[in-house]
């Protein structure tokens, strides 16, 4: 990408009235282009001081961060997302020989940077039917480094391993990792893995939503040749090894295309009879992934397990507290509050 373009995106992004603004930087790997993405960052905050800054996030898969950029990143309070899949069995299924770099990043981020390592850091965790038997073990492992912010996705593209079978395991897995979650909660007041986050008042469901926001005019993606859309997956640059962005633009041009959401069905039945329709995520991306498929109707049956399965749990979650539950206290004080209480003699 160039400075003239990357310049006037950020241009236009400043000139938001928007309340919340955000400049994401993605990829492919952003820090292959760390000059650039240094003077975008530099030019954000010096060009910013009035009002509320935006906010600045980096996804990367972490093997590029030294020390020198990390700190840099740090003193622009840039949020980070670094794509680990967990242990080293389950990350060097998608990256062999990588495991070790990330593991030692993640101690040197915490070590050099603990508050901003808390705060900013989040770990994106794409789920396959591979790694699939890990997950437990590698949410024990992201939670034992300090990570406090865990993104969990399934994969976009098609996974040819997911059966009924992988239905099972992640439903025995998911139980371990709730049970892990629900004791650091109770530990700490944090939710870590943020499919469990709900809000205690959602709003209300409206199941005529449609399947995702590619429209909505306040998210824009911006492909390195200046073109725009509203979702990177249909720029003209394909990413994430998806290549369905031809099916997914004739798709979006249909007159049925707003109002899929209630039509959509996997091999587990339809969503207009299922539990979770108004939270489901299934990005229709994978609908365009399946091969051969030509329905935009079509769900495949890994993302719909997922949607179902992690649905379950999030509602046996607690929810996230809002400021109404801090002022009458009902969100429960972590025991390592009441612990440190009782060593300062105060409980
Ligand atoms: S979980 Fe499956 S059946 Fe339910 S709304 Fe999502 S895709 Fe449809």
């Amino acid at each position: 990408m160039s400075w003239a373009v990357l310049q006037g995106v950020i241009d236009r992004l400043l000139a938001s009235e928007a309340e919340e603004r955000t400049l994401a930087l993605a990829g492919g790997e952003p820090v292959l282009e760390w000059p650039l993405v240094r003077r975008a960052i530099e030019y954000v905050r010096e060009s910013s001081s009035n009002g509320k800054p935006p906010a600045i996030s980096l996804t990367s898969n972490g093997l590029l961060l030294d020390q020198e950029k990390a700190r840099f990143l740090v003193e622009h309070d840039v949020e980070v997302q670094i794509s680990l899949d967990g242990v080293r069995e389950a990350h060097e299924l998608r990256a062999p020989g990588t495991f070790d770099v990330l593991d030692r990043l993640l101690v040197r981020l915490r070590r050099d940077h603990p508050s901003w390592y808390r705060k900013r850091l989040s770990v994106g965790m794409t789920l396959t039917s591979a790694n699939l038997p890990f997950l437990a073990r590698s949410g024990e492992y992201l939670l034992g480094r300090g990570i406090e912010s865990l993104r969990l996705a399934p994969l976009l593209t098609h996974d040819e391993g997911w059966g009924r079978e992988a239905d099972a395991e992640l439903e025995r897995q998911m139980g371990e990792v709730f049970d892990l979650c629900l004791e650091h909660y109770q530990r700490t007041g944090a939710i870590p893995l943020e499919v469990f986050r709900r809000p205690a008042n959602p709003p209300e469901a409206r199941h005529d939503r449609p399947v995702c926001r590619v429209n909505a005019p306040e998210t824009q993606a911006v492909g390195v040749d200046g073109s725009v859309n509203g979702c990177p997956l249909l720029l003209a640059q394909e990413v994430g090894g998806t290549q369905a962005g031809s099916v997914l633009r004739e798709w979006i041009e249909r007159p049925e295309w707003p109002g899929l959401r209630r039509e959509r069905y996997s091999s587990y039945g339809r969503c207009w009879d299922c539990d979770f329709i108004d939270e489901c995520l299934v990005c229709p991306v994978a609908s365009a992934n399946i091969p051969g498929n030509t329905d935009p109707r079509r769900v495949p049956d890994s993302g719909c397990a997922f949607n179902r399965i992690i649905g379950r749990y999030r509602r046996l979650f607690p929810p996230v507290a809002g400021p109404e539950d801090h002022l009458k206290g009902n969100d429960p004080l972590p025991t390592a509050m009441t612990d440190l209480a009782k060593a300062l003699g105060l409980g």
